[in-house]
């Protein structure tokens, strides 16, 4: 596994550094505003929140405002993932055991099973189920009436979702990448929760190399703090930061090992097209990893572009691996 590989976390080390309310989290301020309103008006009729679907690349802090929201709403949050819920009995029991107002968050909600995914519709649209009983000869269908509840999803993978489906959301709201700004913010709240001294310089250092993500930039920050201890006196400064991110494989672009392996293979093969099995079996990692965390962003920063045929490397792909174009050559 690749070491920034953001689709996986280290639960303790993040829960430790995650905002529970809104004051604490900052960088995505139309949709805070946006929540905030519709958390007002929910209370202010004392119903439960309309379903919620939040997409975006993960480590941007999807399930960090879910908890928010739940805290907000003075509500239980239940927390399950799409992989998890293989049948509609997993549902069927989750459901009947909520309270009424209670949030439930389904993580990945884009890899729910299409009987699973049925089965919810009823649930979000009139509080109720049915529930199939016995089997067989004896099968009989019971109809459940559950109590009023919020759906949270989230998704690295909006377009996955069915349209009816996306349609039951009442509000959808994507997270994008975060701007140095507002990551060194992040970066320096975390510290101040570890306790350790970060420089503004180092901070912005971490926060222009750290792909516009929460998670990584947290990451980075536990490597780093190591290095600020046994390579300087503690303190997070621009040349500490700038000694950690070398040793951690981080370019000056923040582009990672994975990143340049993806690249020079494109570049390989002529910058491409390329498919995205043939470039995952070269550089050895799950096509399914490439195109969830690594692409989203190598096609927003522009190294990288994607059409019909296949992946293609863009000029700024070539400079980055300090690879000269080929057609340039000539
Ligand atoms: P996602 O669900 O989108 O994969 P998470 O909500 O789990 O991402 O966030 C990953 C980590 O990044 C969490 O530990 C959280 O502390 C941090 N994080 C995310 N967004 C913010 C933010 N706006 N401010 C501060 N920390 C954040």
């Amino acid at each position: 596994m690749d070491a920034f590989d953001t689709s996986v976390s280290d639960v303790a080390y993040e829960n430790r550094l995650r905002p529970r309310e809104f004051s604490e989290f900052s960088g995505q301020p139309k949709i805070e505003a946006n929540l905030e309103i519709y958390i007002t008006a929910a209370k202010k009729r004392s119903e439960p929140l309309d379903h919620i679907l939040f997409s975006g690349p993960p480590g941007l802090g999807k399930t960090t405002l879910a908890g928010i929201i739940s805290a907000e709403m003075g509500t239980q949050m239940r927390t399950t993932s799409g992989p998890a819920l293989e049948r509609p009995a997993d549902l069927a029991g989750l459901l009947t055991g909520l309270q009424e107002g209670e949030i439930l968050f389904i993580d990945e909600i884009h890899r729910l099973s299409a009987v699973v995914e049925e089965y919810l519709y009823s649930a979000m649209e009139d509080w109720a189920i049915d529930v199939v009983m016995e089997s067989g000869l004896y099968a009989k269908s019971v109809h459940l009436t559950i109590p009023r509840f919020t759906l949270i999803g989230a998704t690295t993978r909006e377009g996955l979702l069915s349209a009816p489906f996306r349609a039951r959301f009442g509000i959808q709201e994507r997270l994008d990448y975060y701007s140095p700004q507002a990551l060194s913010g992040i970066i320096k709240r975390s510290a101040s929760i570890l306790k350790v001294e970060i420089e503004d310089n180092g901070a912005n250092e971490l926060a222009r190399r750290c792909r516009g993500t929460p998670r990584i930039a947290n990451r980075f920050l536990s490597r780093i703090r190591d290095v600020a201890q046994v390579k300087g006196n503690g303190v997070i400064t621009k040349d500490i930061a700038n000694l950690g991110l070398e040793m951690l494989g981080v370019d000056e672009n923040g582009l990672t090992d994975m990143d340049r392996r993806y690249l020079t293979c494109l570049a390989r093969h002529s910058g491409g097209p390329v498919g995205l099995k043939t470039i995952a079996m070269s550089v050895g990692e799950e096509d399914d990893t490439l195109e969830n965390v690594y692409e989203p962003y190598l096609i927003r920063e522009g190294y990288v572009s994607k059409t019909p045929q296949g992946r293609k490397l863009a000029p700024r792909g070539y400079d980055a691996i300090g690879h000269e174009q080929e057609s340039s050559l000539f």
